[in-house]
């Protein structure tokens, strides 16, 4: 028996699929791999997130939060404070650091990796993965018409794009319409009016940037004194903006959340009252109201699991809006200039629902109804954006590997259509919940089994259990006689970092893919 590299090929390199290749390359007692990373787009490690972008974003989780390591959590703070020295654990760093946190990591990791374990980054944008005949390896195929074979494949997709808003048709295709502003971030002219859809995360991050991108020095709250500035429009269905997050202590849970357990194995209902009655006691005590949702939240995966199908429905349907906006937090800095800009005339929040949009001569006129109210209104702006957030619904995407995936039967939508269905470590289920071997999940997708998985805070763990799995010593080896097209005899050291890298390359000699 021969102990060939193993081939696991990771397509993401955002903060999941980096995660998980930092840990696989921190394992030491794995048998001989080459980890290839494949990514799309023009960074590696930096995901949508974390990109260097025009206008310096803040994170929107403080820096002692923000470790990829679970067992180092200040390991971000320390990388923060060597190029800022007085920042603290409670501060909310820009997110192109934290990008270059994610960037050194993987290239320390990579670094200090034992000799036989080896990465390889490729450019490319993968379209399908298929089984190969009975095996269980996965042929992995890139648009460029290239492709090799995998032993293992863990997808690691990131958000998909927001969802089609309807009534948008007559917009599709103008440029008076940006349907993700993550993709095309908005530009907007001084002086002009702007219609987001949406009132949460992405609306505080389009409203800020292009405040600050179209008046010249810092905001004033008087009413006329930035004409120049664009006037913002932002609706929701409630109106919600969410709170600041604030530097509060978690203590944890009393009873290890036996309370908020107990109730979720009964009702949605009872499951709520639960976490009022736990952020009743906490603020009883002079606490935090945050510290009773960062208890719940710690406890998501175990909540979900117990409350039943319908009562998963009626949380999504009546409670999911004031769970989103108390859990997804501001930082206090981007809130107040939120709340200037709202005193100056500049931000106006509505709740409502949008009827319709038309395209008229250089404007897009809206059509809305505020909540609570039979009148229709219209608004005559320059621009839409859609801050809805992203669309989990894997039926919706129009991504070509996911539909690949889903017409394959490798993937399958829960049925909330929240995102995939998954196994113990993301394995991905088919339709008739069998593991589909060797191909896994990491992302906000997981939320259908985990319900919390966008943050770093729990991706970084599924990332850990995942590469420990992948790692195991008892997973099965690879025998000389099934050996992958593209594998070598030689056994990877680091003086052979470069060949080896060529050897992938060759594999991918006829149509190759960029190697970075
Ligand atoms: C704007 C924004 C700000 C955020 N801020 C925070 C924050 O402050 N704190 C926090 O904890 N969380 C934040 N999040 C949540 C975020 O979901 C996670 O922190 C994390 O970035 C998600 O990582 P990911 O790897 O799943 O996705 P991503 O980091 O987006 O990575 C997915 C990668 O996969 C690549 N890819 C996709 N399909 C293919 C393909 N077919 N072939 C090749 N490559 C492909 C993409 O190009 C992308 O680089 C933020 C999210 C967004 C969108």
């Amino acid at each position: 028996m021969t102990h060939l590299p193993r081939t696991l090929v990771i397509v993401g390199a955002g903060f999941s699929g980096t995660a998980v290749a930092v840990n696989l390359l921190r394992l030491s007692y794995w048998r001989p791999a080459r980890i290839v990373l494949i990514e799309r787009a023009e960074y590696i490690a930096r995901g949508v997130a974390y990109a260097d972008k025009a206008y310096p974003y803040l994170l929107n989780v403080p820096a002692g939060r923000m470790s990829l390591n679970s067992s180092d959590p200040l390991e971000f703070l320390e990388f923060a404070q060597r190029r800022l020295p007085d920042a603290t654990a409670d501060d909310f760093l820009p997110r192109s650091l934290y990008g270059e946190y994610l960037e050194t990591t993987r290239r320390d990791a990579e670094l200090a990796s034992p000799s036989h374990v080896q990465l390889i980054k490729i450019r490319g944008d993968v379209c399908s993965i298929e089984r190969v005949g009975v095996k269980r390896s996965l042929r992995v195929e890139l648009k460029d018409g290239s492709s090799f074979i995998a032993d293992e494949v863990v997808l690691a997709l990131g958000n998909p794009p927001p969802g089609h808003v309807p009534g948008t048709q007559p917009l599709l295709g103008s440029p008076r319409y940006i349907s993700d502003p993550w993709s095309t971030p908005p530009e907007f002219k001084p002086g002009e009016t702007a219609l987001i859809i949406g009132t949460g995360l992405s609306m505080a991050d389009t409203v800020i940037a292009g405040s600050d991108a179209t008046r010249a020095t810092g905001l004033t709250t008087e009413r006329h004194a930035w004409p120049a500035s664009v006037t913002f429009h932002a609706i929701s269905r409630r109106g919600l903006v969410p709170p600041s997050q604030t530097a509060f202590r978690h203590a944890g849970c009393d009873d290890d959340g036996g309370k908020l357990l107990r109730a979720a194995s009964l009702s949605a209902r009872h499951l709520l009252r639960a976490v009022r009655e736990l952020t009743d006691e906490v603020q009883a005590r002079g606490g935090d109201w945050r510290e009773a949702i960062t208890c719940a939240r710690n406890l998501a995966p175990a909540i979900w699991r117990r409350l039943p199908h319908r009562e998963r429905q009626r949380f999504l349907r009546h409670a999911r809006p004031y769970w989103d906006v108390h859990r997804h937090r501001l930082p206090q800095e981007t809130l107040s200039k939120l709340h200037d800009l709202r005193r100056a005339d500049k931000l106006h929040v509505h709740a409502g629902r949008i009827l319709n949009f038309e395209l008229v001569n250089e404007k897009v006129r809206v059509a809305w109804r505020a909540r609570g109210n039979d009148s229709i209104q219209t608004l005559l702006v320059d621009r839409v954006i859609n801050c809805t957030g992203a669309d989990y619904n894997p039926n919706r995407s129009s991504d070509t590997l996911m539909r690949s995936l889903l017409a394959l039967g490798l993937a399958t939508p829960d049925p909330l259509r929240l995102g995939l269905r998954t196994a113990n470590y993301g394995a991905l289920l088919d339709s008739r919940n069998r593991i589909v071997p060797n191909l896994y999940y990491i992302g906000p997708m997981l939320r259908a089994d985990h319900w919390e998985c966008t943050a770093a805070q729990e991706l970084r763990v599924h990332a850990e259990r995942l590469a420990h799995h992948l790692a195991a010593p008892a997973v099965k080896p690879v025998f000389a006689t099934r050996r992958a097209p593209e594998a070598t005899s030689r056994s990877p050291t680091h003086s052979h970092a470069r060949e080896q890298t060529l050897s992938i390359a060759s594999a991918l000699r006829d149509r190759p893919a960029r190697t970075i």
